[in-house]
């Protein structure tokens, strides 16, 4: 049996060998990206590279890639006034659906009077109505809805989206960050005009993510500027060795997606008959298509915060709602915009799986639970908060 299960690749993933041997090749290359001598061509090989491996992974034109310090960073890139489609007007506002990361609801470089929040239904899905409203009441807008939500795993209707959007002569952005080598993308069937991406996702080194834009966009300006790196879109030296680990470990995770999407798909339906055999168990956003990952799971009466340090003493990493908010206690904004119960607030649970999942790890967590959930909604019901 594994000393420690870890079921929170949401939050991040172990880094994937490939990864480490092209971060461990890159180190020995001592030349500056940007200079012309042999070292420095060599550098600048590794990121090109990368490049061409991200590019292929989402169907886009290596040209059009960006690589910035990491999906937060690609998201404040990507959400810029001005944007515009080939021929289009640029765009005076922003939307973004309810359930975006924080990183996307801080609105880049738009005023805060210039973001509107779109929400979504009950399901996690979100709200085609609600936006074509929006669209309609004012200029044209960047408009921002996630592939795929960090804390239900819920897939978003995209090229739906897609449709309202460039119908009203707006632009739209995809952060695909979650979604990215867990189901196919191409950015053109998608319909998207910028997606983002983020290595430490995918098994790559944390800090490095990407912007990909469509042909034809104009008006992505740089947020950090200096020299001309990445066509003078994003200025300072390029981490060369996050790059090519990012790069290796894309080739990688798009090279084993057909064994390892299934595979997570099986291990994520034993979760869940497992945790439905629990009465009072409830999984968010399980109507609709989800990752094949991720689940989110509460029980009336559970304390999330509390939860996580119990299945940490059994030896298990899990996470209350998204990564970047706990440590927190407020409710997950993604439950409150799915207008959740609010008896499920409090208690709800991530548990993402990833390549290295196996049954095993599966069946221990549910073991964990049944111990867990019973234990801890005793102690809340007698005015306990910890055990
Ligand atoms: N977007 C989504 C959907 C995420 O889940 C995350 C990270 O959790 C980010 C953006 C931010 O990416 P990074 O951690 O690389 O800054």
């Amino acid at each position: 049996m594994r000393d420690r299960v870890y079921l929170d690749w949401n939050a991040t993933t172990p880094l994937r060998p490939e990864a480490r041997s092209a971060m461990e090749a890159a180190f020995n290359i001592s030349g500056n990206p940007s200079s012309v001598h042999s070292e420095g061509r060599a550098a600048r090989k590794l990121i090109e590279d990368a490049r061409s491996a991200i590019a292929a992974a989402v169907g886009a034109d290596q040209r059009n890639i960006v690589f910035t310090s990491g999906g937060t960073e690609a998201n404040a890139l990507a959400l810029g006034p001005g944007l515009c489609r080939a021929g289009g007007e640029p765009v005076q506002r922003l939307i973004v659906s309810a359930i975006e990361h924080p990183s996307v609801l801080a609105g880049g470089r738009f005023a805060q009077g210039a973001i509107q929040v779109a929400p979504v239904l009950p399901s996690g899905v979100f709200d085609l109505t609600s936006l074509a409203g929006l669209l309609e009441s004012g200029p044209p807008a960047l408009v921002s809805v996630m592939l795929a939500n960090n804390e239900t795993g819920a897939i978003q209707p995209i090229p739906e989206v897609a449709a309202l959007v460039h119908g009203a002569g707006g632009v739209l952005h995809v952060d695909a960050v979650q979604a990215f080598s867990k189901m196919p993308i191409n950015i053109k069937a998608l319909g998207a005009d910028i997606l983002t991406v983020s290595a430490h996702k995918v098994g790559g080194p944390k800090g490095i993510g990407a912007v990909v834009a469509s042909a034809g966009i104009e008006g992505l300006h740089a947020l950090i500027r200096g020299g001309g790196q990445e066509q003078g879109r994003r200025a300072g030296t390029e981490n060369v060795a996050g790059i090519a680990g990012f790069g290796a470990a894309v080739r990688a995770a798009i090279g084993a997606m057909d064994v390892d999407a299934p595979r997570m798909k099986a291990l994520q339906e034993r979760l869940e008959i497992g945790l439905r055999n629990h009465p009072g168990t409830v999984i968010f956003s399980d109507a609709v298509s989800r990752l094949p990952n991720t689940t989110l799971v509460s029980a009336p009466g559970l304390k999330a915060e509390t939860a996580v340090i119990g299945f940490d003493l059994e030896g298990i990493a899990v996470s209350s709602g998204s990564a970047c908010s706990s440590g927190k206690v407020q409710p997950s904004h993604v439950l409150q915009a799915m207008k959740a119960d609010p008896a499920l607030l409090q208690g709800a649970i991530r548990l993402s799986l990833g390549w290295d999942t196996t049954e095993a790890d599966i069946d221990r967590c549910l073991e964990a639970w049944i111990k867990l959930s019973g234990v801890l909604r005793k102690a809340t019901a007698i005015g306990l908060e910890q055990f």
